[in-house]
């Protein structure tokens, strides 16, 4: 992988961090590469992040000499590749709203259509399992199933995934904003889910909106 696409990977890794999804340095986020993936390291914060500290590994976790420790997640960015090869790019965070309702081991049923974004009508909760472990990566793989973008990690945080970096993001930030608004509505009496027809209707415009995305950009809803 080139410097220039390293560096977008670090940019990327800031971005996350700017609009709210990572505190301190507990997100983490990798995209596939041919060897296998590349990953940010364990225990950096976004401002200190370089190219060069990326960390390049298969997806069976070994890693050439001389580079950082690889983020503590990484058997979930291995398992999620491993298991969907639709997949490009993975993004963990501990977001507010994801993890409130993550916490309270709450899925998020289609509230709002944009939910549509994430490939799922519901977002899931992956049943609780240590940090780090296989075990906790088995758990969101089962959870994604076929086709789910994203899902939640029960006391933990969130997983959200995409073709590459700027969809795995951009699905991110939709998960986030779709925990605060059912938030939200638990908070003024619960809000008024849509039916499985409405979603289908929802699909389908999504499938012919643009031209290159599958999903449309949050700006662009
Ligand atoms: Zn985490």
């Amino acid at each position: 992988m080139t410097v220039k696409e390293r560096g977008a990977m670090v940019s990327a890794y800031r971005q996350m961090a700017a609009s709210g999804l990572g505190i301190g340095s507990s997100g983490n986020l990798s995209q596939r590469i041919h060897k296998g993936m590349l990953i940010t390291p364990t225990g950096l914060t976004p401002a200190a992040m370089e190219p060069s500290h990326l960390v390049e590994m298969t997806l069976s976790g070994e890693l050439a000499a001389g580079q950082l420790l690889p983020s503590s997640e990484w058997h979930l960015h291995a398992a999620i590749y491993l298991a969907r090869p639709d997949i490009g790019a993975v993004v963990h965070c501990h977001s507010r709203h994801a993890t409130i309702l993550a916490c309270a081991q709450r899925p998020i049923p289609a509230v709002h259509y944009m939910i549509a974004a994430t490939g799922l009508d519901e977002i899931p909760i992956a049943p609780y399992a240590t940090f780090g472990t296989p075990a906790l990566a088995a758990s969101a793989v089962t959870a994604m199933g076929e086709h789910g973008l994203a899902c939640l990690l029960a006391n933990h945080g969130q997983v959200a995934a995409g073709k590459h970096l700027a969809q795995a993001l951009r699905v991110a930030q939709e998960l986030e904003e779709l925990a605060a608004i059912y938030c939200g509505t638990l908070a003024i009496g619960g809000g008024k889910v849509l039916s499985a027809g409405a979603m289908a209707e929802v699909r389908a415009a999504f499938a012919t909106y643009g031209q290159q995305h599958s999903t449309p950009n949050s700006d662009e809803r």
